[in-house]
């Protein structure tokens, strides 16, 4: 484990960025506090955990811009106790915010050896994510439904299986909500989408972004 007294400049400076550049939802800011960036990072990545990038954690993936994962917690703005799927596990830190949210948390992974090492460190951490190795593309049936349900990776349309795992509205609460960043390898927009009844979906795009590919939905 690292010393974390090292990190806790370098954390601080990110939260101000973030608050610069529009993240305003201090209980994202509060986990983004809490949660020890440099624990999900590549030993050769070290010096840069608290910089505003996403880096790479083997295998062809990345964890997630800080920005990135400020911008989908905030949009998504889980509740505590809510259920939330994330698809795409990838290092684990997007899960350690969820679940310093209070969210209860589920997350796919369908890299093994990255499924593996990442469930183990969320235990390590005291963080009860549970974690899952399988194509996210088919959700969790299971687990279903989720209060709301968080892609980490740019998928070239949108799941029909993600949206009938969202839950229903109830009264006058909305339905389940789920962000995810809808296009080609290139360039995806990241799109926010909440279930208003049984196939009916309230649709907004929102800012460009730039993921890995899901998996299993691939572009050219
Ligand atoms: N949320 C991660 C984090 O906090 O580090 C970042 C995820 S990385 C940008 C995208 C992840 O999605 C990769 O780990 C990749 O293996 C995973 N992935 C891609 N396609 C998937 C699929 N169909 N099902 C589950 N995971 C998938």
């Amino acid at each position: 484990m690292t010393e974390d007294w090292k990190y806790e400049r370098r954390r601080s400076r990110l939260i101000e960025e973030l608050r610069e550049k529009g993240i305003a939802d201090e209980r994202v800011l509060a986990a983004i506090g809490r949660v020890q960036r440099q624990l999900f990072v590549e030993q050769a990545f070290l010096s840069q955990s608290y910089h505003d990038v996403a880096l790479p954690i083997g295998l062809k993936q990345t964890i997630s811009q800080p920005y990135t994962v400020a911008y989908q917690s905030e949009t998504l703005a889980p509740k505590p106790g809510e259920r939330i799927l994330e698809i795409g596990t990838g290092s684990g830190y997007q899960a350690a915010i969820l679940c310093e949210m209070g969210a209860r948390v589920y997350s796919i992974e369908r890299i093994r050896p990255l499924y593996e090492k990442t469930s183990a460190l969320l235990r390590q951490l005291g963080y009860t994510a549970n974690c899952r190795f399988s194509d996210g593309m088919a959700g969790w049936e299971t687990m279903a439904p989720f209060d709301g349900i968080i892609v980490t990776a740019g998928a070239l349309e949108v799941p029909d299986t993600l949206l009938k795992q969202l839950s229903l509205p109830e009264g006058m609460k909305p339905g389940g909500r789920l962000i995810i960043p809808v296009g080609n390898r290139k360039q995806q927009t990241m799109t926010y989408i909440v279930r208003m009844g049984e196939n009916e979906f309230d649709r907004v795009e929102m800012e460009a972004c730039r993921f890995v590919p899901l998996l299993g939905n691939t572009v050219g």
